[in-house]
């Protein structure tokens, strides 16, 4: 290790995992640094840049807090903001609570500075995320909830929409749930990753829901909040799954209709529980099953998006498909950054990346919507 300028590290999760070993384990880095140390980046830089090779990885109470202004790295039109970090959960196939230590909601008054400087900087979507953005406040005593933090939010006199990501099933609110419907700057879009809805699979994976846990839940949604688009995440191959408990998944994505969906195989992780499960389900399986629920998905979010067909919906121009061309893309509020589709549409007139247009929907197909108008609008036009 010299004094070149240029340094390899390793930052995040492994980190945490593999402890000081990474470092004999791959003699090449010249330091590491764990999820939790952002007050030491300037420390551990220097040490770096002295020759040194630098271990950190601490846990200490304050390691959340903002210790310096957010420098967005996404497009300034939408942002993720992280409510708090870590987990309580404890599913049996996650790594995450041991990498990333116990919930902590992040200070009330944080979060809402934080979304503050971002719509002054011209955010108009705030996702918020967390590793269960249900959990929100339950582990300081006088903290605000998740509702209770939204409102604190939307007491920003500004124009933009907040979008809730990650949320647990269990802890979803009737408070959530009636202030989704009742406040327009809320999209009417939820992201619920299930994993599984059989029982005995649930069980094993530590979900503490039942299958008519979840079937209660969606109804509520949908009977509560009109045009709510769901999003989900399920995972197959979990040690133990059976034919029969995918056809249950399979029969339960069907019925539930959900608009998104992410399908994962299961993947073992050292250290949890569910490495050490027996009954593996065979790669081959898996990955039969991942094609099986995803082409079945196909059909239903295909079908599902016929609902907008000749609708007049608010879309956030995120960009031009190339230089040569007058079609742009963008999303609807049912439509989240990155996972879900987009809307494809035509314009004579050269729109501004981050700003709103009104397309009316023409054509759908499984992903992406296609308008063949679509309108500069002024914000919010719903
Ligand atoms: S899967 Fe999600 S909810 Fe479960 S322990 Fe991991 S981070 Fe927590």
């Amino acid at each position: 290790m010299g004094l070149s300028k240029t340094k390899i590290i390793a930052a995040g999760c492994l980190v945490e995992v593999l402890g000081k070993e990474i470092l004999e384990k791959f003699p090449e880095l010249d330091g590491a640094i764990g999820v939790h140390s952002y007050g030491q980046i300037a420390q551990f830089m220097d040490n770096l840049f002295e020759g040194k090779q630098v271990f950190i990885k601490n846990r200490s109470s304050e390691e959340y807090q903002s210790i310096a202004p957010r420098i967005l790295t996404t497009p300034v039109y939408s942002a993720n903001v992280k409510i708090a970090d870590g987990c309580n959960n404890r599913c049996n196939y996650c790594m995450i609570p041991a990498i990333r230590g116990p919930y902590r909601s992040k200070a009330p008054e944080a979060v809402k500075g934080e979304v503050e400087a971002l719509v002054a900087a011209g955010a108009k979507e705030i996702n918020l995320i967390a590793q269960d953005t249900t959990a929100y406040g339950l582990d300081q005593s006088d903290w605000p909830d998740l509702p209770a933090l939204i409102k604190e939010i939307l007491s920003i006199p500004a124009n933009f929409k907040i979008r809730i990501m990650y949320t647990y099933p269990s802890r979803i609110t009737d408070d959530l749930i009636d202030l989704i419907r009742e406040e327009n700057r809320i999209c009417k879009y939820l992201d619920v990753p299930i994993q599984h809805c059989s029982d005995e699979i649930l069980v094993k994976m530590g979900r503490l829901y039942k299958q008519n846990d979840l079937e209660n839940l969606f109804r509520k949604l949908r009977q509560k909040i009109p045009g709510l688009a769901l999003r989900s995440t399920v995972m197959v191959g979990f040690p133990g799954e059976k034919r029969h408990h995918f056809n249950d998944l399979l029969n339960f994505i069907t019925k539930q209709k959900i608009d998104n969906l992410g399908t994962f195989i299961y993947s073992e992780q050292e250290q949890t529980p569910a490495a050490d499960y027996k009954q593996k389900v065979p790669a081959r399986i898996a990955s039969k099953r991942y094609k099986e629920l995803m082409l079945r998905q196909k059909e239903i979010s295909r079908a599902n998006n016929k609902k907008y067909l000749g609708h007049r919906l608010p879309v956030l121009v995120e960009g031009k498909i190339s230089n040569n061309t007058d079609w742009y893309y963008g999303r609807t509020e049912y439509q989240a950054p990155e996972v879900d589709g987009f809307v494809y549409f035509p314009s004579s007139r050269e729109l501004k990346v981050g700003s709103w247009v009104s397309a009316v929907i023409t054509a759908v197909g499984p992903y992406n919507l296609l308008a063949l108008r679509a309108n500069p609008v002024d914000f919010m036009p719903r």
